[in-house]
C-alpha cells in the first residue's frame, strides 16, 4: 500500500520503517524538508538525513506532498499541532482515505507532566473525524511508546493495542496493518469515540514510565 507517514518524530521514523519493513510504499511528511532533515532524532540525536540515508526507499516530502495519493495517511504529529497539520495535507479532505490517528492530545507548555486538551467528552480522533468526514480515522498505537509500535517481540510477552473508528473496513486495514508487525491481541472498543479512553490512558502511562524509568512496557488484557 501507499502509505504516507505525517510526522518526523520517534513515532514517525518507527512507523515508517515498519511499514517499509513490510514492503510498503511510505512516504515521510513535514512542514519544510530541509529543515527536518538536519534536525537531530529526539532520542538517538541521528539527523533524519541519516536515517533517510539508511532507508532509501522512504521519501521526505512536506505534508501535502506525502499524503497525495496514499491510501492511508498516519496522524504522526504533535497532538497541540494535528489539525494544522492535516489540514495543510488533506486537500481532498482524505475523502475515503484511512486516517490512522496515533496522535496524542498532550500541552506541555507547563511543563512536565503534560496535560491532556480533550478528555471526557472528546478526543483528539474525534476531532479529526468531525473535522474530516470523507475521512476514516481509525485510533491505535497511541498507548504505548513509539519503539515498540513495529515491534511487539521487544517485550517478553504477548501484550494488547486496541481500535477505535466508525468505519469497519478501515479499522480492518488498520487490522491488517497491526497483523504484519506482530500484534496478535488487537481489541476493537467501538465507535471513534471510544478513542477517549486510550488517550486519557496517557498520564497513568506517563507516571509508569516515571516509575520504571523507561517507557518499554504496555497494558495487556487478561480475560
Ligand atoms: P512529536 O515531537 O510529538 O511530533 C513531531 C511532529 O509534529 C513533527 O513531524 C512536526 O513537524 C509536527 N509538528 C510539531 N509542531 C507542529 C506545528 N506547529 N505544525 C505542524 N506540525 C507540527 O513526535 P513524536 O514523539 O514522534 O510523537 C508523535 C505523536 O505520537 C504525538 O502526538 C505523540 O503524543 C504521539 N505518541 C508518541 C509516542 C512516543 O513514544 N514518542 C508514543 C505514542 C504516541 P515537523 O516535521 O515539520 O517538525
Amino acid at each position: 500500500m501507499r502509505i504516507a507517514v505525517l510526522g518526523t518524530g520517534s513515532v514517525g521514523r518507527a512507523l515508517a520503517e515498519g511499514f517499509t519493513r513490510h514492503g510498503h510504499d511510505v512516504a515521510v511528511g513535514t512542514r519544510d524538508v530541509d529543515v527536518a532533515l538536519d534536525r537531530p532524532g529526539p532520542r538517538d540525536g541521528v539527523p533524519l538525513r541519516e536515517w533517510v540515508a539508511a532507508h532509501p526507499s522512504v521519501a521526505v516530502l512536506t505534508f501535502a506532498g506525502a499524503a497525495a495519493g496514499a491510501q492511508v495517511v498516519v496522524n504522526a504529529t504533535a497532538g497541540s499541532a494535528s489539525l494544522a497539520a492535516l489540514e495543510s495535507a488533506g486537500a481532498d479532505g482524505f475523502a475515503g482515505t484511512v486516517v490512522l490517528d496515533v496522535a496524542n492530545p498532550l500541552d506541555f507548555s507547563a511543563g512536565f507532566p503534560p496535560t491532556l486538551t480533550l478528555k471526557d467528552t472528546d478526543s483528539l480522533a474525534e476531532v479529526l473525524q468531525r473535522r474530516f468526514p470523507g475521512a476514516r480515522v481509525v485510533k491505535a498505537l497511541n498507548t504505548l511508546t513509539a519503539d515498540l509500535m513495529a515491534h511487539p517481540e521487544r517485550l517478553p510477552e504477548p501484550t494488547t493495542v486496541f481500535l477505535s473508528g466508525d468505519d469497519e473496513g478501515a479499522k480492518a486495514v488498520v487490522r491488517g496493518l497491526l497483523a504484519e508487525f506482530g500484534w496478535t491481541d488487537v481489541l476493537d472498543l467501538g465507535g471513534i469515540a471510544s478513542a477517549r479512553g486510550p488517550e486519557m490512558w496517557l498520564p497513568l502511562w506517563l507516571r509508569i514510565m516515571g516509575s520504571l524509568g523507561s517507557g518499554a512496557f504496555n497494558l495487556r488484557i487478561v480475560r
